[in-house]
């Protein structure tokens, strides 16, 4: 009875943990580097992962988008992967984005001092 009781309990709860293993928080620069961008922003949505892999060479484990700074943060070139695949992290282009332009003001990769707000969708 004991264990019948374990088993129905995880069954319960293994749908609700695998949905939030998929999603991810916003995660964003903190204050210094969260602010409008000035600049001229391009913004690319490629459709893969992949794509985006083959344009941010900085090692993450979800290829969700990156940037890059030109002339001291002038130009600011961001891939965000399109809306489907954001949409299976749980993650929309607003929040990608804020992210994203934390770097395009300067916020190192390594994201020191990151905000990860959760539920926030
Ligand atoms: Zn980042």
């Amino acid at each position: 009875m004991y264990y019948y009781s374990i088993s129905a309990l995880l069954v319960t709860l293994l749908p609700t943990l695998a949905r939030a293993q998929a999603a991810l928080p916003n995660v964003y620069a903190p204050p210094e580097f969260d602010k409008t961008y000035e600049g001229y922003l391009i913004l690319k949505r490629p459709a893969t992962e992949e794509e985006v892999k083959g344009h941010c060479h900085y090692p993450v484990l979800h290829y969700i988008g990156c940037a890059s700074r030109v002339w001291e943060g002038k130009v600011c070139a961001v891939f965000i992967v399109a809306d489907e695949v954001l949409a299976k992290y749980g993650l929309k282009l607003e929040g990608v984005l804020r992210h994203e332009i934390g770097h395009c003001h300067g916020w190192p990769k390594n994201h020191p001092g990151a905000i990860t707000v959760l539920g926030q969708r």
